[in-house]
Order: structure tokens, then C-alpha cells, then sequence
């Protein structure tokens, strides 16, 4: 099976990421945990020219095909194969990603990702994704006080992070079977209980 994870920026994802790994790893899954944009080594070396602040702004097709560009790698590379051999493959962020980051934020018309999405994936999609959801300003106080230097998406004011949001939460909407929201403004063993009830599901069947 195929999970990803999703949310806006301090919305604890790497830490509920080990957290689903290690809970399938205890339930007898081989588990794959990869992550966008990356995965692969291009994918990564892409990851660095997406992340990088720059003087020169870079436009938004440019991101946009970036982040598809290192999706066909990590797809055909490691999602695929993985999938082929019957592991399970955790990925922290995919194409909704780009639904909410390029489209939401950045404005770049839905259909345009869609159709960019269709070419790229060819029916690649995750069984689950989990939508780590929390007010902008809760997550932005977060990254406050993580101790590293903002990438470039991090340096964005407040309004794109709610667009980015409105986003993420809209797609949850159309789609509640496959994304499952999660309250992240909650505590750590609050967000891991409610994950454990969806992934007890996952497991056994
Ligand atoms: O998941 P993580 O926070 O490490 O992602 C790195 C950065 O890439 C984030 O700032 C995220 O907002 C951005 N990103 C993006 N569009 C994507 C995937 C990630 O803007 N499709």
C-alpha cells in the first residue's frame, strides 16, 4: 500500500512519520519511507534548488515542473518497484502537495496540475493520505522555534500558508475515502491514537 502525509509547515510531520513507520514495522511491514520533493538522488539534488532562498525569484512554472520532474524520478525509481515487490511505501508529502503549494499558493490553475499530474503519475496514487491539519499561526510558531534557516517555501507570509491550506482541507472534502484529516493542533499521543484507529484498518486488510 501507498501513504503519504501531508499539512502546512509545523504541522509535526516527521514526527507522526516515524510514528506510522514504526507502527507498520511492528505489524510485519516492509516500509519504505521516503519523502517530496526527493527520494531518488536527482530527486534530492532537485529538492536542494527548490529549497534554496535565492536572490533571483524563480517562477512558478519553473517550481511546478521541478517538483513533477523529481516526482517521475521518484515514482518510476523507488514507488513503483516498491510497490511491485509488495512493500509498503510512506512518503512524507506527494501530488497533493502540488495541489496545494503550486496551485493553492502560488495560483497556478488546477487543471494545469492536473493535467501535468495525469502524464506524470499514469494511475500512480496513494491508498491513504493523512492530512496533518492546524491554524496557520500555530504551525508558523512551530518553525519559530526550530533552530535552522527557513527554506524557501518557510520564508512565505501567512496568506500563502492559508491558501495552501483552504487547499489541502477542500481536497480532504472531495475526497474523504483516500485523505484522512487530522487535527494537529492536538498532542502528540492524541494525534498517534487517532492515526493507530486508521492504521489498524490498514493492516488488516
Ligand atoms: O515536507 P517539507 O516541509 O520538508 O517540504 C519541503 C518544502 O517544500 C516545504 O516548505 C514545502 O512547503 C515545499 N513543497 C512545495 N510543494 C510541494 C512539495 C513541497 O512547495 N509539492
Amino acid at each position: 500500500k501507498f501513504i503519504s502525509i501531508e499539512g502546512i509547515e509545523g504541522a509535526g510531520k516527521s514526527t507522526q512519520l516515524q510514528f506510522i513507520a514504526d507502527y507498520l514495522r511492528s505489524h510485519g511491514k516492509q516500509v519504505v519511507v521516503t519523502r517530496e520533493p526527493g527520494g531518488t538522488l536527482l530527486g534530492e539534488e532537485i529538492r536542494q534548488v527548490l529549497l534554496k532562498p535565492t536572490d533571483q525569484a524563480m517562477g512558478e512554472d519553473t517550481e511546478l515542473l521541478l517538483m513533477f520532474a523529481a516526482r517521475s524520478e521518484h515514482i518510476k525509481q523507488v514507488i513503483e518497484p516498491a510497490l511491485k515487490r509488495g512493500d509498503w511505501v510512506l512518503s512524507d508529502r506527494f501530488v497533493d502537495a502540488t495541489f496545494a503549494y503550486q496551485g493553492g499558493g502560488r495560483g497556478i490553475d488546477e487543471q494545469r496540475i492536473s493535467e501535468l499530474a495525469s502524464w506524470t503519475l499514469q494511475g500512480c496514487h496513494t491508498d491513504v493520505t493523512f492530512l496533518f491539519d492546524l491554524p496557520v499561526a500555530v504551525g508558523q510558531t512551530r518553525v519559530e522555534q526550530r533552530q535552522q534557516q527557513k527554506d524557501r517555501f518557510e520564508q512565505e507570509k501567512q496568506a500563502f500558508f492559508e491558501r495552501v491550506r483552504i487547499c489541502y482541507l477542500a481536497r480532504a472534502k472531495a475526497e474523504p475515502q483516500r485523505i484522512k484529516l487530522i487535527d494537529a493542533s492536538q498532542s502528540i499521543e492524541a494525534i498517534q491514537q487517532q492515526l493507530s484507529q486508521h492504521l489498524v484498518q490498514l493492516v488488516d486488510n
